[in-house]
């Protein structure tokens, strides 16, 4: 079985730093990102389709400042089509105020579409679901169900659950939600010593994403959202899990 990848553009939480850029998350195969924080500039030599779908979790600036990037994207690598997803009031604070005058001078060339009013959306061939999680102003979690390149309409599709921004949703309809995935990419802001953090910013610590993982089962987890002051090391704890584990770096690709 042929498999996919999901390149990391920007593996940071908060703001960028040497090593990482702010969340942005990319699968070539089907013209999906994830987040467009400031590692979208890293974008243009990996597009392979004439049409980008990128996907909000919320709106904080470490995931949508790279919109206003675009621009040079797009003029340094054209597609026919790109297409903006998110709730409707968190499309509507970004074209309000990223998008001001005051901010930026002109318009980009993107689509911009509600999720509110459907739960499963196709984009460009790959299926996309969405639930909403708890975090200050309030995130989303996406789940793509994603044709493996040369497969047929009988074959399983590739799974990638994307949590981030969260503070770990674990009631038993959200762990059902995001069961069986080929890859789980979940937050991982804070370590556990900083426990306490991450429930006052309503983001995950290392313990809490590992309780998730254990219960819903991934074939594969990827730590996301790295707070860049806080580095990250899974240790003996990683042991309990059946899956491999991974912390995200810039320039890491994951195949699923
Ligand atoms: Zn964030
Ligand atoms: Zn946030």
């Amino acid at each position: 079985m042929k498999t996919l990848e999901v390149h990391c553009l920007g593996t940071a939480g908060y703001h960028p730093n040497e090593s990482r850029h702010t969340s942005c998350y990319f699968l070539p195969k089907s013209g999906v990102l994830l987040d467009a924080g400031t590692g979208i500039f890293r974008l243009p030599k990996l597009i392979e389709t004439d049409h980008l779908d990128i996907l909000l979790s919320h709106a904080h600036l470490d995931h949508v400042v790279g919109l206003t990037f675009l621009l040079d994207i797009l003029h340094q690598r054209p597609v026919k089509e790109v297409c903006v997803w998110g709730q409707r009031e968190k499309l509507a604070a970004i074209r309000e105020h990223l998008f001001h005058e005051s901010l930026f001078p002109v318009a980009i060339p993107v689509t911009w579409h509600a999720i509110d009013d459907q739960s499963t959306c196709d984009l460009h061939g790959t299926e996309m679901s969405w639930r909403p999680q708890e975090h200050p102003g309030g995130s989303v979690a996406y789940r793509l169900h994603t044709p493996r390149p040369e497969s047929s309409a009988s074959d399983p599709p590739a799974v990638l659950v994307y949590a981030t921004d969260t503070l770990g949703e674990d009631d038993p309809e959200s762990l059902r939600w995001m069961s069986g995935a080929d890859l789980l990419m979940h937050e991982c802001n804070f370590d556990n010593q900083n426990q306490k953090w991450a429930e006052k910013t309503g983001h995950c610590y290392l313990r809490k994403v590992l309780d998730i993982a254990g219960q819903t089962k991934p074939r594969r987890l990827l730590l996301t959202h790295i707070n860049p002051i806080a580095e990250l090391e899974i240790g003996d704890e990683g042991q309990s899990l059946d899956c491999p584990i991974e912390i995200a770096t810039d320039g890491l690709s994951v195949a699923f």
